[in-house]
């Protein structure tokens, strides 16, 4: 029988309302159910929402130095379970093992810098034209914070955001997609473990349909972070603004590398591979455009068609995996649909578009690394985020063409350039719409410890982590004290 989750509202773990479940299960193998969560009610969030109403002054009240050292307990505890944590990100959501223990180093990080963060000076003091007062600013949490999480980064994203939320001072309630409820009760576990004061941190699992509004239209909810995908996040978006309550979306991208002609190709052709194919391109990073100029084209391509087809395909279990299970059925069914529509428009499948068999792979929701060329700047699958292991090949004549299609599309998440040109690589920086510009290096991977966020239908315009973090999670107070009477 399947294991049954709670929800954890005000430092319990309690039943959804609905007596009703969402199963999660393993993407490598269908039959393996991770276990049953509570498909919740928006009874369920005004409950969690209560909690956190409860718990905000206290936690307020309480000093940053002193909720940083909870974070840093919390990293203590993470890293002592790394690998659990690891094996359930790859069991739940199909990631490599290699990238899932990624992701938990990357959590910690994000706990240990936030827990330090809590030291570190939150205003300034700045002369005032009058001599008798005290001109300070400071900053103050904005109180109960909505988190809504997608499904591939289960760890990393709630932990980014929650680890500068609490540390500034905010309350919290979590939903996590419906994909990844098992790493989300972990989270929950890792709180409880390091005596988080009760109602500082709510989960509440349930689909975004039933939900979803509570999290945004609640009066007790004062702000909400986002990431998803950019239909969702817009909506969002609309809930928040009616209310007037600060809104942080980070979404879809459709991120570009450019390989100009003096490129060293071999790394263009491998860096590009690696961010197209790892974790099967289910990353907002993901690059899924490769804009070759000039007459490198035939050569880039042929490297990079060597190495995608010695790519393994198989379950995250096993190490040497690179092209894992997308997450779900509907998932496989759309990056299958998306290649059919390129191939209708006019691009060349030079290699996968369709289902793997055989070893097993049946039992999961695979699809082979595919790789289009001759595809128009204009198509679908050149414009729009696919979410799966599909590269598309895009020629240009030069550079400032190449710019101009990587612009060219709604998103502007993450972009790159292969080129040993110093000039290039600079001109690129400044043109390119993108938030993460990377100069021979992969669209995907990131530091904690800067800002993080992208442009145009990526992205509200805010940042998440490093120092970007606070002008999110705080509201800046302006402080004048006139000592002339005291
Ligand atoms: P999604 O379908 O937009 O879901 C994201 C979250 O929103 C889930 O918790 C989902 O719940 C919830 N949701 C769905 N409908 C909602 C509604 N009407 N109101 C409120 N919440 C709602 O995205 P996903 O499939 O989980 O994740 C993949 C997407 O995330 C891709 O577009 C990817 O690019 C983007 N992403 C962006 C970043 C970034 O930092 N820019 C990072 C990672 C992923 P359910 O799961 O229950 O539907």
């Amino acid at each position: 029988m399947a294991q049954l989750f709670q929800n954890f509202i005000g430092g319990a773990w309690v039943d959804g309302s609905s007596g009703k479940v969402l199963i999660s299960t393993n993407p490598a193998n269908r039959d393996d159910i991770i276990g049953e969560f509570p498909s919740s009610t928006p009874d369920d969030v005004r409950k969690a929402i209560a909690a956190a109403v409860t718990a905000k002054k206290a936690w307020a009240g309480t000093s940053s130095v002193a909720r940083g050292q909870f974070l840093m307990k919390a990293a203590a505890y993470l890293q002592s379970k790394a690998e659990d944590y690891a094996q359930a990100v790859t069991r739940e959501c199909g990631k490599s093992i290699v990238e899932a223990r990624g992701e938990v180093g990357r959590a910690v990080a994000l706990l240990q810098y936030y827990g330090v963060d809590g030291m570190n000076p939150v205003g300034a003091v700045v002369p005032s034209m009058n001599p008798n007062v005290l001109l300070y600013t400071n900053r103050s949490p904005l109180g109960v914070v909505s988190l809504i999480t997608p499904w591939n980064f289960p760890l990393a994203i709630p932990v980014w955001k929650m680890a500068p939320a609490l540390v500034y001072g905010n309350v919290i309630v979590l939903k996590p997609a419906s994909a990844a409820p098992h790493i989300a009760a972990l989270i929950a576990r890792m709180w409880e473990a390091v005596d988080l004061p009760k109602g500082v941190f709510n989960l509440v699992s349930g689909s975004g349909g039933a939900v979803g509004n509570e999290m945004v239209s609640n009066t007790g909810i004062n702000a909400v972070s986002f990431t998803g995908s950019s239909k969702v996040g817009h909506g969002i978006a609309l809930g928040a603004a009616g209310r007037n309550i600060r809104y942080q979306l980070e979404m879809g991208g459709k991120n570009p590398v450019i390989v100009l002609p003096d490129a060293d190709l071999e790394q263009a052709a491998e860096i590009t591979v690696s961010g197209a194919f790892k974790y099967s391109g289910q990353k907002c990073t993901a690059t899924s455009r490769a804009i070759v100029v000039g007459g490198v084209i035939e050569e880039f391509t042929s490297l990079l068609l060597e190495k995608v087809k010695k790519l393994k395909v198989g379950p995250g279990s096993d190490a040497a995996s690179v092209i894992v299970p997308v997450i779900d059925e509907g998932s496989r069914d759309n990056v299958i649909a998306a290649v059919k529509r390129g191939r209708e428009e006019g691009g060349v499948v030079l290699t996968g578009g369709g289902i793997p068999k055989g070893d097993g792979l049946d039992r999961g929701t695979y699809v082979q690394p595919t790789v289009l060329s001759k595809v128009r700047p204009d198509a679908f699958v050149a414009c729009e985020e696919i979410f799966g292991p599909v590269l598309t090949i895009i020629p240009a004549r030069n550079a400032d063409e190449g710019i101009e299609i990587a612009n060219s599309v709604v998103y502007g998440l993450s972009a790159g350039i292969f080129t040993r040109n110093l000039n290039s690589a600079l001109d690129f920086a400044n043109r390119i719409e993108a938030g993460i510009v990377k100069v021979n290096g992969e669209t995907a991977g990131v530091e904690p410890q800067v800002p993080f966020g992208g442009m145009k239908a990526s992205s509200s315009g805010s940042r998440e982590q490093g120092k970007a973090a606070i002008e999110f999670f705080t509201e800046m107070k302006t402080i004048y004290v006139d000592r002339s009477r005291t």
